[in-house]
């Protein structure tokens, strides 16, 4: 019954201002691990913020991207995911981590961090202004971080339900649109966000793991009105290249670039997200110091 997809899929409750999406990462968590040797421990927690990333990123309007990072002075130093939504194209995500010391299989993510803070960042593509908010790391898990950011900041009611197993990352989302939306059209049903909440708080971490969304949403809400939208895709893709290194490197400026020559005979840089690998030798660098930057809002890394 696995999905042989990844996929993310948006259903609303007929009538009412209750809509969800649901969203099951098998191959684009495969492909961001594979990249990176991560402890199991970190990888579970990476892939519910990879499923927490795209299902925030289908519930936003907006071409561009969303980027989620955990900071913290723990054993976590970071965690960061980034989804890319253009139009209809597959959703583009690139994850990774940092840590330092041991980390057990079992470690809970929570456990990790120690004066850590969440950013939000919000960089749409047609240019309008980049928007960053900042999340005390309150609760216990992703969810409720981002339940609670949704409701401070968006004043929309969010329930998110998150797992991920090591191998496949899934989760389901639910929103109650403001009273001010829709109101002509929406009926009268007061009990339906705690009815449906309920319902949903049901479901287990092999239901959302390994269900094709129309049976799990007949087995969660068999007796509601939920109609499915079709689904979407989703993809590992990391926006580094050449040309964005070289803008990092500009930015260090001759002397540290000159420093790192003397001392390394050419300058490496390694991209944390798809490891991929970029040198520059003494000419290189000449010449990147000798043509001015490209326009900025060009892929960074980290
Ligand atoms: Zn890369």
């Amino acid at each position: 019954m696995k999905k042989d997809q990844d996929s993310l899929q948006r259903f609303v409750f007929e009538n009412t201002p209750v809509r969800g999406n649901l969203v099951n990462l098998s191959h684009t968590l495969q492909f961001a691990l594979n990249k990176q040797n991560l402890p199991a421990g970190l990888k579970r927690s990476l892939g519910e913020l990879m499923a927490a990333s795209a299902l925030l990123s289908a519930t936003l309007k907006m071409n561009g991207s969303l980027i989620l990072q955990i900071q913290s002075k723990g054993v976590l130093k970071l965690l960061v995911v980034e989804c890319t939504t253009d139009g209809d194209a597959p959703l583009k995500m690139r994850a990774t981590a940092k840590w330092t010391g041991e980390i057990s299989d079992q470690a809970d993510l929570f456990d990790l961090i120690s004066q850590g803070q969440c950013i939000i960042t919000l960089d749409p593509q047609d240019g309008t202004q980049t928007y960053q908010g900042i999340v005390p790391l309150e609760g216990n898990s992703v969810s409720a971080l981002l339940e609670n950011y949704m409701l401070r900041s968006e004043q929309i009611d969010t329930r998110i339900w998150l797992c991920c197993d090591g191998e496949s990352a899934a989760g389901m989302l639910l929103q109650k649109l403001p009273d001010t939306m829709n109101q002509t059209t929406v009926q009268t049903d007061s009990d339906v966000w705690n009815r449906v909440g309920h319902l949903a708080s049901t479901v287990t971490d092999d239901e959302l793991l390994n269900l094709p969304a129309e049976i799990l949403l007949t087995r969660l809400f068999h007796e509601e009105d939920v109609r499915l939208f079709n689904a979407s895709n989703t993809q590992f893709y990391c926006a580094c290249s050449r040309n964005s290194v070289a803008n990092m490197l500009r930015m260090l400026g001759n002397e540290e670039l000159d420093s790192i020559l003397v001392e390394q005979g050419q300058i490496e840089v390694n991209c944390d997200f798809c490891n991929s690998h970029y040198a520059f030798d003494k000419i290189d660098a000449a010449q990147l110091l000798m043509t001015p930057a490209a326009a900025p809002g060009s892929p960074e890394v980290h």
